[in-house]
């Protein structure tokens, strides 16, 4: 976490936010939406503080909170998750990864993880003192894809943890069953335990489906699943996550849990409870982000750029090889001073070239030239992000 000079780096994220409030560019790059969820949900949280919670709420989050997760899985995938020992609810599901992450590997384990991979998978993993090993997702006109034998070469005796994120930030994938399974045989084989980041569960496009790790034959008692409400209801800043697992896991990682935050934020929990029960507001959030990737998508290729058109989450990675930009990095440092906005360098999700051969090669190099944009934004603000994107021709 520390750069070699010593000083310690901030997130892509706020780098990048940072640059676009400077420049005055739009924001393509941090993910959060320019519009908040529904009005119902935010009542819910206002009438919650006006009826008196906001004291300590219960450890484990509060137990109708608890029971509209355990709803929600089965209604959803046909998941039988018991609300009282099986849910824990956290701080975002940035705090169920850390939690997760420090709880159940350490020193000596190695944490398997895709890559390009989210920002914080990799700070847990060498938080917790574990060594991350990395399997490439592989550009192909069909979304970037996973080789199989890639998969079983990387998880051996050591593997402690394989952590998937599906639909994956940042390349915008959404894993097949097929590909879920050969992840999962290799998990088995070596009982290793696997964690899956789902926050983009709901924001899926086309004919894509997704697929819960624990809804595949036998996964469910060696797989912890995390989600959040933020992407799902559009609420990113009230940073209410969970996870449910086997109980056994849930405890270790409750265990950690108290002592990161205690608990999680009093008020939100019974709002999101009650958003959890309507699937409506995430169906219209889906459709609406279909048109808006469509959207950016049709720009970029306008502009210039060669795109690999995502079937979930609010990402597309775009290549600015086609352009002249064979740096990613260099182009998301000109891209607000050429053309007024701001996106992130997919190399940071990857590991740095040349460090920890044996975690495998990294496809930094692979992917140098490619960049990740945003479209979780109002349709007139894509629209001027996508004119200006026309200077770069
Ligand atoms: N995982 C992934 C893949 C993400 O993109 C994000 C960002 N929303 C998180 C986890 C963190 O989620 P939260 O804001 O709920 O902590
Ligand atoms: N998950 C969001 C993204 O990938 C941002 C989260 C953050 O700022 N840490 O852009």
């Amino acid at each position: 976490l520390l750069r070699p000079d010593g000083t310690v780096a901030s997130t892509i994220f706020a780098e990048m936010t940072n640059l676009a409030a400077r420049t005055g560019a739009i924001n393509l790059g941090q993910g959060f939406p320019d519009v908040d969820g529904p009005h119902a949900i935010k009542a819910a949280a206002i009438r919650a503080i006006e009826h008196g919670h906001n004291q300590y709420p219960p450890g484990t989050g509060t137990p109708e909170l608890r029971r509209a997760v355990a709803d929600h899985q089965r209604r959803r995938y046909g998941l039988d998750v018991d609300p009282d020992t099986e849910v824990l609810v956290t701080t975002g599901a940035t705090e169920a990864l850390a939690a997760t992450i420090l709880a159940l590997a350490g020193p000596g384990d190695e944490v398997v993880t895709l890559e390009p991979f989210y920002d914080s998978h990799a700070a847990c993993i060498a938080l917790a003192g574990a060594t991350h090993v990395t399997v490439p997702l592989h550009p192909t006109p069909d979304g970037f894809r996973l080789d199989p034998a890639q998969v079983r070469a990387a998880v051996g005796p050591r593997t402690r943890l394989v952590l998937v994120n599906t639909p994956h930030n940042p390349t915008g994938t959404v894993l097949t069953c097929a590909e879920l399974q050969v992840v999962a045989d290799a998990a088995r084989a070596v009982d290793a335990i696997v964690v899956t980041d789902e926050v983009y569960e709901h924001l899926v496009y086309d004919d894509a489906v997704h697929v819960p790790v624990a809804s595949l034959p036998g996964m469910a008692e060696r797989t912890i699943t995390i989600s959040s409400a933020g992407k799902t209801f559009s609420f990113t800043g009230w940073k209410v996550g969970w996870l449910h697992g086997p109980a056994h896991l849930v405890e270790a990682v409750r265990t950690v849990k108290q002592f990161l935050t205690y608990t999680s934020g009093s008020p939100f929990q019974p709002a999101i409870a009650q958003a959890l029960a309507d699937d409506e507001a995430p169906r219209a959030l889906a459709a609406s982000l279909a048109t808006r990737r469509d959207l950016l998508c049709e720009g970029l290729v306008s502009a210039g750029f060669e795109v690999v058109v995502p079937r979930g989450t609010y990402f597309v990675v775009a290549d600015g090889a086609p352009l002249g930009f064979d740096d990613g990095v260099e182009l998301c440092r000109r891209l607000p001073g050429l053309a007024g906005v701001v996106a992130v360098p997919v190399s940071a999700f990857c590991r740095a070239p040349g460090t920890d051969e044996a975690s495998g090669p990294t496809a930094a190099l692979a992917l140098a030239s490619r960049v990740r944009f945003t479209f979780v934004k109002r349709e007139d603000v894509l629209r001027d992000a996508v004119r200006r994107l026309g200077a770069l021709r």
